[in-house]
């Protein structure tokens, strides 16, 4: 009964200075990504629904508006417009993200080299330090 999977933790750390993932936690990245992905275009294809509908909205009642109903609906376009590019960004960031995952480039720390969790990978995709060093760096 002896549990000799318990050593298997101690060779992480050479594959940390090799940088080197398992298969299976590339695809858990890859897999989280591309979820994330879908999710902001659907906010995004969503984000131009709204948008066309203010549009329509405008030109169907602006006869009957005053001056500021009028820039009421041309504000909200425009944040509506706002939203839509940081959606478009976030996607190119999130597509990027992917593409350096198939060339092994990314989820690295670039300050000290380490494996950036799957979980902090999945929330901010764009993460280029581990939380250590996302810390110690905010700290100075
Ligand atoms: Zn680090």
């Amino acid at each position: 009964m002896a549990k000799a999977t318990d050593t298997s933790t101690v060779t992480t750390a050479k594959a940390a200075t090799k940088r080197t993932r398992t298969a299976a936690e590339t695809e858990k990245i890859r897999v989280a990504l591309t979820e994330r992905r879908d999710e902001l275009q659907a906010e995004y294809e969503q984000s131009l629904t709204d948008i066309t509908e203010l549009q329509r909205d405008r030109l169907a009642d602006s006869a009957g508006d005053d001056q500021a109903d009028a820039g009421t609906k041309t504000f909200e376009r425009e944040q509506e417009i706002t939203l839509a590019n940081n959606l478009l960004e976030r996607i190119t960031q999130v597509e990027r993200a992917i593409e350096r995952l198939g060339q092994g480039n990314y989820g690295w720390c670039e300050r000290c080299g380490n494996a950036i969790p799957v979980e902090r990978l999945a929330a901010f995709p764009s993460a280029t330090l581990c939380v250590t060093c996302k810390q110690l760096e905010e700290r100075r």
